[in-house]
């Protein structure tokens, strides 16, 4: 079975198609810049070199359509389409076959992610509109972590306001946490019970998966709250939102770009949101970006204790994406702040690079502690194949 997935972004739109027999990537690339001056597509073929050729897209339906063109001129079967969706809201507990019905939800509940939910639904509905004959599934962020209870998705808002507004604890990366306990579980033979995911990447977000299901997690109602990201601030006392407009003269506009994308890493060590610039000034020892590598792992610690909270201890450890994957010196920054809980990593084994998932645990840890690249492209192309395949 042979599935397209697409994964729209406010100005971009990747997306793979997937042989689900062999997990063989026929074909995959990144419409970006889109709606911006400057819109290029990058593509590949099996496995083969990217080409980047610029391209006009005005609007993602543009883009969709390109992209639809360039799958069908390989002359392979489509046989379902899946869609990441950033914000199911209260209506998508599971993955869902599209209809008019599912659509209008998509729609309803994007004031909670405006600069997703929309151009997604309109991705959709140039998918049916190109091809009536191929079923469409929508996979939402949020939905893994539907099984979370009151006590971790309530906000102490008064009730009234909480129920007209739809207030509450979302959370976000579901399709990647899910993922990661699907990888973990295989890889430990089902010896996981209480699992901390840590995807970390340009947004970061810890997950408390007990046996599959999700107890807690740190972003909140927006993928604003919990970590300190690349460009986002994670949690700080929400009374700085008031003093920022009252004393600092600042608009909420104003406070929504800085708190989004001025602050976090890149604010912290004043270089770079991206951790390898940031681990290249710290060696070269620059002060900023030694607080700013600290602040990562204490934050990251101490939040894996907030979650440990949520299952009443853990087990495992899942480290995943970008920095997650790739970063041996910000896991080792985490783990070394959970020593007194007695987690250990294998120096050596936690230096090691690859795209398996592998086994960093220490000797006499409390806990084992894995690498787990994520795949949440796959995790879509699962569900669609279980939906209508
Ligand atoms: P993601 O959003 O999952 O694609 O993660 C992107 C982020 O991962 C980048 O912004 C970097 O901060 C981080 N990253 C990627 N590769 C490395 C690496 N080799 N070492 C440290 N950080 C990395």
């Amino acid at each position: 079975m042979n599935v397209l997935v697409i994964n729209a972004g406010s100005s971009s739109l990747k997306y793979q198609l997937i042989d689900l027999t062999t997990q063989e990537v026929h074909a995959k690339g990144n419409c970006e810049r889109i709606g911006i001056e400057g819109s290029f597509i990058t593509h590949s073929e099996h496995g083969g070199e990217t080409e980047r050729t610029p391209a006009p897209f005005p609007t993602h339906r543009d883009a969709s359509e390109y992209v639809l063109d360039l799958i069908t001129g390989l002359g392979l079967s489509i046989d379902g389409i899946g869609h990441r969706v950033v914000q199911g809201g209260w209506y998508f507990p599971k993955s869902v076959v599209v209809d008019d019905e599912v659509l209008a939800k998509v729609r309803e509940v994007a004031p909670l992610a405006p600069l997703h939910n929309y151009v997604e639904a309109d991705v959709v509905d140039a998918m049916r509109a190109a091809m009536p004959e191929v079923g469409n599934v929508v996979v939402c962020d949020t939905s893994f972590h539907y099984s979370m209870p009151e006590t971790s998705w309530r906000y102490a808002l008064p009730r009234d306001v909480c129920d007209r507004l739809h207030i509450r604890k979302y959370g976000a990366h579901g399709t990647s946490h899910r993922y990661i306990w699907r990888a973990t579980n295989e890889f430990t033979h089902g010896e996981t019970h209480k699992l901390i995911s840590l995807h970390l990447g340009s947004g970061s977000s810890l997950c408390a998966i007990e046996d599959g299901k999700s107890m807690d997690t740190t972003m909140g109602l927006t993928p604003l709250d919990g970590l300190i990201m690349g460009t986002r601030t994670g949690t700080v006392d929400p009374a700085t939102v008031f003093y920022l407009e009252r004393v600092g003269g600042y608009t909420v506009d104003e406070v929504d770009t800085m708190m989004n994308k001025q602050s976090g890493l890149l604010a912290l060590s004043g270089i770079s949101s991206d951790t390898r610039d940031i681990e290249a000034g710290a060696e070269k020892g620059d002060e900023n970006c030694i607080i700013a590598l600290e602040m990562f792992g204490y934050r990251t610690a101490q939040l894996t204790l907030e979650m440990a909270q949520a299952m009443e201890g853990f087990d495992t450890m899942a480290f995943s994406a970008g920095i997650g994957e790739n970063s041996p010196l910000c896991r080792e920054k985490i783990c070394e702040r959970l020593a007194w809980q007695g987690v250990r990593i294998d120096k050596e084994k936690n230096a090691v690079r690859s795209g398996e998932v592998r086994d960093i645990t220490g000797e006499g840890s409390s806990v084992r502690v894995l690498v787990v690249p994520t795949n949440e492209e796959l995790m879509i192309a699962y569900d669609v194949q279980e939906l209508l395949g």
